[in-house]
């Protein structure tokens, strides 16, 4: 089988790859996002986009996508019910914490993150969530969404090992690498590709800095549409 591709999009957006040829999108903020790279403006093909919550700049493009490519989208229940309901979006998954929904045969556990989580408009969007994908051969992938280090990272790397963490190291808005560096240690993931930086003036936190914390971990120093194997 071949490998999972994970391609950044800058901010906190990815899309990967499976081994089975599926193409997932995660929180395509892609259109006003100051670092997506001209080519991934108008993604070709979508099979799934799943969302970790929903601020404005992590939910992004996803009703109109979803509307044209007729792909998955999956979601925290409130947020799910908002692009199902008010925003007419037809294939919605609405798993919470802890539950896991299957598309495209990749699945999806929602984790737990502290952050916040409304929409461009201030309603309530229920909360904010990681997410842990498993594709086809079993590599895991986890989004820690926007987040604090907290304790239960742990729980997390105790249940399902993820391969790889996708850690925000930003600062202001999320942790910076001092945290995340702690939170790969509680998670023992011995990868991480870093995003939520660089990507405003107030994000100042750098891989760099968390490669100096967490020297144990091989930290991808990427760019926005640069892909990693897994
Ligand atoms: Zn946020």
């Amino acid at each position: 089988m071949p490998d999972t591709t994970l391609t950044w999009l800058g901010h906190a957006s990815f899309r990967f790859d499976t081994p089975g040829g599926k193409r997932v999108y995660i929180d395509p903020f892609l259109n006003g996002n100051p670092k997506c790279p001209e080519s991934e403006l108008e993604p070709e093909r979508i099979d799934v986009i799943a969302l970790t919550h929903g601020h404005g700049d992590h939910v992004g493009d996803t009703v109109e996508l979803a509307k044209k490519h007729g792909c998955t989208v999956v979601a925290p229940v409130e947020l799910a019910d908002w692009l199902g309901g008010k925003k007419g979006v037809e294939n919605v998954l609405d798993p919470n914490k802890g539950g896991t929904a299957e598309a495209a045969g990749v699945k999806f556990t929602l984790t737990n993150a502290h952050h916040s989580s409304s929409n461009n408009d201030g309603e309530y969007m229920g909360e904010p969530c990681g997410i842990v994908a498993e594709v086809e051969n079993g590599t895991k992938l986890y989004f820690a969404g926007d987040t604090c280090v907290f304790g239960d990272m742990q729980l997390i790397g105790r249940i399902y090992s993820p391969d790889v963490a996708i850690l925000p190291i930003g600062d202001h808005y999320t942790m910076g690498p001092r945290e995340a560096a702690v939170a790969l240690e509680l998670l023992g993931t011995k990868r991480c590709v870093p995003c939520h930086w660089g990507t405003f003036p107030a994000l100042t936190g750098t891989p760099q800095a968390l490669k100096e914390l967490a020297p144990d971990v091989a930290v991808d120093e990427i760019e926005p549409g640069d892909s990693v194997s897994l």
